[in-house]
């Protein structure tokens, strides 16, 4: 792959698996140094095998553990990076879960937790990086651009999910902390932009794929007739990255095989 990315140092959180961890290779490629955050001592060896399949294609990568929903964590892991590699270019804010339940029966722990780690996590991190790309400035030499990032929201940010009713309210979150803040730093050369994955092969969801009766149920949501891989997300977050997007800023891109197209509706609805 073209080394878009040279010199350019990146965050993907939550990079232990699944979207994650396909786009930290994919950033890899295209030349960045890349930080393969996880949250917990149990996710250490995942996310060491991300780093190890990125230096056997000859990457660089480092793990990194950080809960994102912690501020002393995410705060400790930013100036981690900035000591061993001078800066922080890139953010991909994509870790995230479900904690689903009808919404008469869902707890406030399974609430908050939602909230926590997909919105708050995306708020914390993004905030270090921004000062941290106000501190530096721009780096003609590495991109036009102060810095960039890339907030995985969801095509949950528009389509409503009953049953998953703090998911699509931390999705519908991030679109607007998105644009707000893509509006606020603009001036500062800083663009934000969200992915919105449909449905993407990964553990997260399982459930819509796992047999054959539920991959045939899932491909009526998606026109394309196909389910997405993190590969789709990783090449669209390079592009996203990199100058070559360097006009785009607060967009939301919907990466889903149609899926917002309100499939429904071809024939006579
Ligand atoms: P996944 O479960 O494989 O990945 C989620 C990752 O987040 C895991 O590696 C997990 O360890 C990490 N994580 C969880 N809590 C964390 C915390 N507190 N701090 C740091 N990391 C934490 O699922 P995925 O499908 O790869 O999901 C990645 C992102 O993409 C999520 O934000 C998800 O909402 C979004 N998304 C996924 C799909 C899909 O179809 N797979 C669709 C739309 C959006």
């Amino acid at each position: 792959m073209e080394q878009k990315l040279k010199g350019q140092t990146a965050i993907v959180t939550g990079a232990s698996s699944g979207i994650g961890a396909g786009v930290a290779k994919s950033l890899a490629s295209a030349g960045a140094t890349v930080i393969v955050n996880h949250p917990v001592p149990a996710t250490k060896s995942a996310a060491d095998a991300v780093v190890d399949e990125i230096v056997c294609e000859g990457g660089t990568a480092i793990s990194c553990q950080c809960d994102v929903s912690k501020e002393d964590e995410v705060k400790k892991m930013f100036a981690d990076v900035v000591a061993a590699h001078g800066t922080v270019d890139i953010l991909v804010n994509n870790a995230g879960l479900q904690r689903d339940a009808p919404f008469t029966e869902m707890t406030l722990e399974q609430w908050n937790y939602v909230l926590s780690v997909n919105l708050t996590g995306q708020f914390l991190c993004a905030r270090e990086a921004i000062r941290e790309f106000i501190r530096r400035g721009i780096v003609p030499e590495r991109s036009v651009a102060a810095g960039k990032i890339i907030c995985m929201s969801s095509v949950h940010e528009v389509i409503p999910w009953g049953g998953h009713a703090n998911y699509a309210a931390s999705k519908g979150g991030i679109m607007l902390m998105m644009k707000s803040i893509a509006q606020e730093f603009a001036p500062k050369k800083i663009r934000i932009n969200s992915i919105c994955p449909g449905a993407i092969q990964t553990p997260i969801n399982r459930g819509a794929w796992g047999t054959p009766e539920e991959l045939k149920s899932l491909l009526t949501l998606i026109p394309y007739d196909r389910i997405g891989q993190p590969e789709d997300i990783g090449k669209a977050a390079v592009w996203l990255a990199s100058d070559e997007s360097d006009y785009i800023t607060g967009a939301s891109i919907f990466i889903d095989g149609g899926m917002t197209l309100y499939p429904g509706f071809s024939t006579n609805g």
